[in-house]
């Protein structure tokens, strides 16, 4: 762990946070690792190296890192480079979707899971031990919030998870759409973003990380800032009316029509889209009226929209519409010309779907 002034403030140019904060160098970005580099009274180019061995090639045992000079691999094993985590528990799914419940060093654990699709592979990480918007139908927040997770916890999440890879794996996509609320964890969720992205990292184009979020609207803001409007973005509305969505979605001040406004500001390249998701509940919000409001709603914004029917679990008695509530939902909307997805539920039998991660603590 290294103390220092944190470099960040001015993280992608955006005030992030103003108090001296503590950055492990798992979770530094090159430049912040060079002053490390000079205090240690080695050339600055070892930074990058050292980034390279721990977020490129998932090494972070300094005694493998074959070119960087004996001594100053000898100052890393004194630094501990250990990720703060474990894997506690790994489930398999009949199609390879794969749960990993993984432990942090307070003993607080979060999942997060691998899902395959075709040449793509694509890792849903959690941001928080808990939540604190408490969506009615989810399980993850059904506990309350306990605490933010760093960005090491955030990493670590992906560098674990490197070992459940089958053969000639590799991680295409990153979605932060697992338990937890990213944008109130905003800091360390950008952080995390800017690591994965990092070309000397794992390289992963903005568009193929996914920022999930209940439509913090300041987070918004921030998010279209530091990656300039780049990063894509999934909003959860589940209602277009701000009495259902108050209802739905308690902890979230913010109107639908604000949420909306941020997305016009967003500053979305010509070729992109947002994503809309929409846990679909019966008679709650499966109305031919719901959808009418929806296409409303939407109607300026360049989006597509994935239906979840919810997934249920122990935690809510709120239940999926039949399949054929459904399908006239989607068709209503697929009629006013929008792209709509029915979400096939991945890793539901080994509760790995959307809204049934669980967090321990
Ligand atoms: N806090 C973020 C990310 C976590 S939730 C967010 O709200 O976007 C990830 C997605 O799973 C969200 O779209 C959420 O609404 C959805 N979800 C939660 N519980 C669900 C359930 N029981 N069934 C289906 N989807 C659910």
């Amino acid at each position: 762990m290294v103390t220092s002034r944190s470099r960040s403030d001015t993280l992608s140019g955006v005030m992030i946070e103003t108090e001296p904060k503590t950055v492990e160098l798992l979770a530094m970005l090159p430049q912040e690792m060079i002053p490390v580099m000079e205090t240690m009274g080695v050339p600055r180019f070892h930074a990058r190296q050292i980034f390279k061995w721990i977020h490129q090639r998932g090494i972070n045992d300094p005694t493998l890192m074959t070119d960087l000079p004996k001594s100053l691999r000898q100052q890393l094993i004194g630094m501990r480079l250990t990720w703060p985590a474990m894997v506690s528990a790994v489930h398999r799914a009949d199609d390879n979707t794969r749960k990993l419940q993984v432990r942090f060093n307070d003993g607080c654990a979060v999942e997060t899971v691998l899902i395959p699709e075709g040449s793509k592979l694509t890792q849903c990480i959690s941001s928080q031990v808990g939540c604190a918007v408490r969506c009615r139908f989810c399980r993850s927040g059904s506990e309350g919030f306990v605490r933010n997770l760093s960005a090491a916890e955030m990493l670590s999440q992906v560098a674990l998870a490197r070992e459940s890879y089958l053969p000639g794996e590799r991680l295409t996509n990153v979605v932060l759409m697992g338990i937890g609320e990213p944008l109130h964890n905003f800091t360390n969720s950008l952080r995390t973003i800017e690591i994965l992205n990092h070309p000397d990292g794992l390289d992963l184009s903005y568009r193929r990380i996914t920022l999930s979020t209940v439509g913090i609207v300041k987070g918004i803001d921030r998010l279209a800032e530091a990656t300039a409007g780049k990063l894509a973005l999934a909003i959860s509305l589940h209602a277009a009316d701000n009495a259902t969505r108050a209802h739905l979605v308690p902890g979230v001040k913010s109107s639908v029509e604000e949420i909306m406004a941020a997305l016009q500001r967003f500053g979305l390249p010509k070729r992109q889209r947002f994503t809309i998701e929409y846990v679909l509940i019966k008679g709650v919000n499966d109305s031919p009226r719901d959808a009418r409001a929806l296409v409303k709603l939407l109607s300026h914004l360049k989006v597509k929209i994935n239906l979840l029917p919810l997934n249920p679990h122990d935690r809510t008695d709120l239940e999926p519409p039949d399949e054929a509530t459904v399908l006239a939902f989607q068709q209503l909307l697929l009629d006013k010309g929008f792209s709509v997805y029915l979400r096939r539920r991945r890793g539901d039998e080994i509760s790995a779907a959307c809204g049934q991660l669980l967090a321990t603590k």
